[in-house]
């Protein structure tokens, strides 16, 4: 069955509004370039940040920019005493370096955990946890397999499901096709972050017990319309719990970046 990932991130929204109110939270994303996929990343999380009372603010830098110039640009905005949260919008040009402008943003604005060890959970797991949690769903003792291992979804997501007590198998570009879909067939839970469209086939799923897929992927089709790792013709499977792509987890992710900002002050 398909869940309704829309009428969540609504409803989470509602929850997210109250507790900005009165706070004036201020939030700066760092763009660069004009990179179509983050003119329109950018824009959801304009709307979102405009519908829960959180004013936010683009700094739009052309493509050219030199990492010094950069450097000087984010320092002056962690200074200013204007921003409570800064986020540097993926992906940059390649004569940039993240890791060195990362450092720049205090960990108490790093709200993406870009730095790695700042303290919220990165948006994509934090929305997948707040999505588990929405649907009652235990950690406990099930058997998580995480596909994909970066930095900012796959590996997170896997020590974060491990403190919550699930049995994970992590699997990556060097696991065997037949092993992955053995860890698939035997799973509760699969968590698909490959970004390669019909990745998760039919004979991945085992229609013999409930199964939740949560589809992180992000990928277009041939008619260049979006759509997850999972071969659509999966979600007919009766036994099968998934998130669709678009409407799941992008959305959720959003919420999950909304949530960290809310916390602050
Ligand atoms: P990535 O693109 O950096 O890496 C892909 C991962 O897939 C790697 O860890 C690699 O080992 C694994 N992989 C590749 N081929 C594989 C194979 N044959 N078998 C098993 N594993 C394999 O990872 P990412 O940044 O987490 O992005 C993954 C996908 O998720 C992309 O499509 C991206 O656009 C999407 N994404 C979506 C959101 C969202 O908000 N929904 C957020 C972040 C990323």
């Amino acid at each position: 069955m398909k869940i309704d990932c829309k009428t969540i991130a609504e409803k989470m929204k509602e929850e997210i509004k109250k507790k900005c109110a009165g706070k004036g939270l201020r939030f700066g994303i760092v763009q660069v370039g004009d990179n179509p996929a983050s003119n329109a990343y950018i824009k959801g999380k304009m709307k979102d940040c405009a519908e829960v009372g959180i004013e936010a603010s683009v700094f739009k830098y052309y493509e050219g920019i030199s990492q010094e110039s950069l450097r000087e640009k984010i320092s002056f905005l962690v200074n200013s005493n204007t921003l409570d949260a800064l986020i540097i919008q993926l992906p940059l040009p390649e004569q940039l370096c993240l890791e060195e402008l990362v450092d720049l943003i205090p960990a108490k604005m790093d709200v993406d955990n870009l730095k790695g060890t700042s303290p919220f959970i990165p948006a994509t797991p934090k929305g997948i946890l707040m999505l588990l949690d929405y649907l009652g769903e235990d950690l406990c003792g099930k058997h998580l397999v995480m596909i994909g291992r970066s930095r900012i979804v796959g590996e997170p997501m896997a020590a974060l499901a491990t403190g919550r007590n699930a049995t994970v198998s992590i699997c990556h570009s060097k696991t065997p096709p037949n092993v992955l879909k053995e860890l698939c067939r035997s799973a509760d839970i699969i968590v698909s972050a490959v970004g390669k469209r019909d990745f998760i086939e039919r004979d991945m799923i085992n229609t013999a017990k409930r199964q939740l897929l949560l589809d992180v992927g992000i990928n277009r089709n041939d008619e260049g319309k979006l759509c997850g790792d999972a071969n659509s013709e999966i979600y007919d499977i009766d036994t099968l719990d998934y998130t669709p792509v678009p409407g799941g987890l992008g959305l959720m992710t959003r919420v999950g970046l909304l949530e960290n900002i809310s916390s602050l002050r």
